[in-house]
């Protein structure tokens, strides 16, 4: 097989495993542990707090926007944060790939 066709199958290959742009989700995920507002609960006694309660926060034109994570929606949104991240270093590979095409391509005219 040739080097260019190679190539191509390899890009093609990623632009189908890619994850689906409606599936992405950009977001750091933090936990917080808190204290409520009851004063004479225990986690006012200093040992254990409330939680975790997990959080998304991310950047929404230039302000960190917090957002609370319910329970039932963690699972899909660690699994978003993860497709961002695949799909960030797919755009990588793939405009690295591009180049290389590009360059072998124009060679051959
Ligand atoms: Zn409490």
């Amino acid at each position: 097989m040739n080097k260019l066709r190679a190539l191509k199958e390899k890009r093609q290959q990623i632009i189908n495993k890619s994850p689906s742009l409606k599936k992405i989700l950009r977001s750091t995920i933090s936990k917080y542990y808190l204290t409520c507002g009851y004063k004479k609960c225990w986690c006012h006694q200093g040992k254990k707090k409330h939680g975790p309660y997990i959080y998304l926060s991310a950047k929404e034109k230039g302000k960190l926007k917090m957002s609370f994570v319910p329970k039932e929606l963690i699972k899909e949104v660690k699994r978003g944060v993860k497709n961002y991240n695949k799909l960030w270093d797919d755009l990588c590979e793939i405009a690295r790939l591009n180049r290389e095409i590009l360059w072998l391509e124009k060679k051959k005219r």
